[in-house]
């Protein structure tokens, strides 16, 4: 039978060791701080930053926030930036994304300063986390590295493809998952739109990580008996029995692939939480704290 990987508990569990972190940082006189910049009020975006925020106020971490409206210049962001850089209080600074248009958004992230950047997006924590040398690290790759490694699907030596290359999922967990350390040492083939035949890799594959923000991408018909899947897509559908009028669901059809898997993360509830969880981590990571 499947076995379903409840990524709450361990989100649990890592809180349970920053919460241990954040009070060897009280005992410093040091308190965490995270600001937040919202640009606009996308309704997503504003449940993500809600969540976020909640998560700190548990945690005893400080927040600040900025909400401008969605016609701001680019040089009104990074005015607001500025102010966050060189505010003593505030350790990690999160630019909430997708920007307006109107913003180049690489420019903005790069005036974060690295130091503070904890989404880990600026290039200079790309560019360490890429050879291996630190930095920080994305925290949804960081989450599903955790899942894997505590749920007993160690990477190492396994065939792994990831379907989706965007900077905040794939290409970062094609480098941790390739480097020569815990949570790596996997054989990774990166699948994306311009794949001719995902199927031809899939079903080769012991775990597949998905995150294409498209439903139904992965069914019984392209997966091998036992494979171990991540679900990391999260795509709002129509659902007139929840008084939000939506539901979440994941990219993998989960009931064809029920039948084959040995294991899945749900939607919701699978990486998720972990996302959350890694960000307050890296804040923390930021404020001075270290973890073994
Ligand atoms: P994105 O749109 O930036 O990237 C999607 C990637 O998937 C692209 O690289 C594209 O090449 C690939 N892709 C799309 N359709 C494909 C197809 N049919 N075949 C092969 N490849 C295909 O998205 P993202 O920001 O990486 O997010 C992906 C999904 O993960 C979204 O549903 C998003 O909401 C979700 N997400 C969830 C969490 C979480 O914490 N649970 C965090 C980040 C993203």
């Amino acid at each position: 039978m499947i076995k379903i990987i409840n990524g709450r508990e361990i989100a649990k569990d890592i809180r349970s060791e920053i919460e241990i972190e954040i009070l060897n940082l009280k005992n410093r006189n040091i308190i965490p701080g995270l600001a937040v910049i919202l640009v606009g009020d996308d309704p997503a975006s504003n449940t993500y930053v809600r969540m976020k925020q909640k998560m700190c106020a548990e945690l005893g971490i400080r927040t600040k926030d900025a909400r401008p409206n969605s016609n701001i210049s680019q040089e009104e962001l990074h005015a607001l930036i500025e102010e966050y850089n060189s505010d003593n209080e505030i350790h990690g600074i999160l630019v909430q994304l997708p920007l307006p248009d109107q913003i180049d958004e690489n420019l903005a992230l790069s005036k974060v300063l690295p130091e503070k950047d904890v989404d880990g997006f600026h290039p200079a924590n790309v560019g360490k986390v890429t050879l291996g040398e630190g930095g920080y690290v994305p925290a949804t790759p960081a989450g599903i590295i955790e899942i894997l490694l505590r749920s007993g699907n160690d990477p190492a030596g396994k065939n792994i493809v990831i379907i989706g290359r965007s900077r905040i999922v794939g290409r970062p967990l094609l480098n941790l998952l390739t480097q020569k350390r815990k949570g790596g040492n996997a054989t990774v083939t990166m699948c994306h739109t311009s794949t001719k035949d995902l199927s031809f890799h899939t079903s080769k594959s012991d775990i597949i990580i998905v995150a294409a923000g498209t439903t139904n991408i992965l069914d019984a018909s392209m997966i091998k008996e036992g494979v171990v899947i991540i679900d990391v897509g999260t795509n709002r559908v129509e659902d007139s029995s929840k008084k939000s009028g939506y539901k979440l669901i994941g990219d993998v059809n989960f009931d064809s692939v029920a039948e084959k898997a040995s294991a899945i993360t749900p939607v919701p509830g699978g990486v998720g939480p972990l996302t959350i969880i890694m960000l307050m981590k890296n804040c923390v990571i930021a404020a001075g704290g270290s973890f073994k």
